[in-house]
């Protein structure tokens, strides 16, 4: 019973098919031609100028040459995306699937809302800026599907700095090395910041000064705040040794002022403090003036925490450079005459400015320790001064003897005779 109605009901429509295929081809009349198709040059059946039936359906188009009645249309799509979210200059791909899966055409076209975010080729994205940009599939019939794509940065997960401690002397400086992990992250900038600038400075490049002793730390933080430190203590560039330089050979009553020489020459600490063994030869101020007191030696020292230097020093005389010998009278001198001579030494301040008097001949004359010269016989001398330091003056002197002058001249026997006595004295002597 069943199945006889169902064959009748197959007839009823094949029967209906006809009449309405009849009637249409009653409305324009036309064979179709090798492409199934036929033409209506004056449209009569609203679809343009030619159109199909396909075996008896009603005028249709093949729009991109499928049938909607006997090809399977897409009737959805799907995408799907391996990442929906990725970093700053990933790629991934989108896939695109279109329903049902026997559809006449399963191409899919893509679009992307936002180049600037998402750079699409074929189904291949890259992440170009950051932000969210929108993928659509679209069927050859329209069908279309989305997906949200967003990049965002890849974040820094761990920033190193190698020392735990860095130990720097007063000045110096020292380029920090910080590595950030992963090293392909977004932005693996680091800012540099000193806990406390007045004892270390850093700079955009993590090179850190030392300024003032003292301990503080130096951070390293990427931009979502991942950080690593290292604590830097800066100390005092401590001297050596220590070297005096000056004179070593100072004149009495002069001062000098002697130097401290440190090594490194970039110590820091440049105090010193200045000793001398024998005060009563000289002092010494702790800036390194020296004052020279009395004539002997003594030993200066310089002294700095664990350093010390000595050296010798000498206190010397100031010597006499000049002795101006001036006579009493510049008169002529005769035998058994005497006369005094002076002496004025030069410089003023001289150590020893005692003169001590001789002549080169004291057959002809003497001279005392004040001075006085005798002349003792007529001839040609010379006074000599000289100082307990070695400077001597001379000064030629022409003893005359006046009675051989009167003999000469005047011829007078009984001085002839005193000058005798004269010269025969002077042989005793
Ligand atoms: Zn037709
Ligand atoms: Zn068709």
């Amino acid at each position: 019973m069943y199945r006889y109605k169902n064959i009748l009901l197959r007839i009823l429509c094949v029967a209906l098919l006809v009449v309405s295929c009849t009637n249409i081809a009653y409305a324009h009349s036309g064979r179709t031609d090798s492409s199934g198709g036929h033409r209506d040059n004056k449209n009569v059946s609203g679809l343009g100028s030619y159109h199909y039936h396909c075996g008896g359906y009603p005028a249709h188009l093949h729009t991109s040459g499928y049938c909607p009645y006997r090809d399977t249309f897409p009737s959805s799509v799907s995408v799907k995306a391996e990442k929906t979210s990725l970093y700053l200059g990933e790629s991934t791909t989108i896939n695109g699937s279109v329903y049902p899966s026997n559809a006449c055409n399963t191409q899919i076209d893509w679009e992307c809302s936002d180049s600037s975010v998402i750079s699409l080729r074929n189904n291949t994205i890259e992440a170009v800026g950051f932000g969210t940009a929108t993928i659509t599939g679209t069927s050859f019939n329209g069908k279309t599907a989305s997906i949200k794509i967003t990049v965002k940065e890849k974040p820094v997960e761990l920033v190193s700095i190698e020392e735990e401690l860095i130990s720097l002397e007063l000045g110096k400086t020292f380029n920090v090395q910080a590595t950030v992990n992963p090293t392909d992250a977004t932005n693996t900038e680091l800012e540099w910041k000193s806990e406390n600038p007045d004892i270390v400075t850093v700079t955009a490049d993590g090179v850190i000064t030392a300024m003032a002793c003292g301990k503080t730390t130096i951070y390293a933080a990427a931009n979502n705040g991942i950080s690593d430190s290292v604590t830097v203590e800066v100390n005092e560039i401590v001297a050596t040794s220590i070297a005096i330089e000056g004179d070593s050979q100072i004149q009495i009553g002069s001062t000098t002022n002697l130097q401290a020489v440190f090594t490194p020459h970039d110590t820091t600490v440049q105090d010193v403090t200045w000793e001398i063994s024998d005060t009563s030869i000289a002092e010494i101020s702790q800036e390194g003036v020296l004052n020279a007191l009395n004539i002997g030696t003594a030993t200066v020292y310089a002294k700095q925490k664990d350093v010390e230097t000595s050296i010798q020093i000498e206190v010397m005389p100031i010597n006499v450079s000049e002795i101006i010998i001036t006579p009493s009278s510049d008169e002529k001198i005769n035998i058994g005459e005497s006369m005094d001579f002076s002496a004025e030494v030069l410089p003023e301040n001289a150590t020893y400015p005692a003169v001590t008097w001789r002549t080169n001949d004291e057959n002809i004359a003497t001279n005392d320790e004040n001075g006085v010269l005798q002349a003792h016989k007529s001839g040609e001398v010379i006074v000599i001064a000289e100082t307990e330091d070695g400077c001597t003056a001379e000064y030629p002197l022409k003893i005359n003897n006046p009675i051989q002058g009167v003999i000469v001249g005047v011829g007078v026997v009984g001085v002839i005779a005193a000058a005798a006595v004269v010269i025969k004295k002077k042989k005793k002597i």
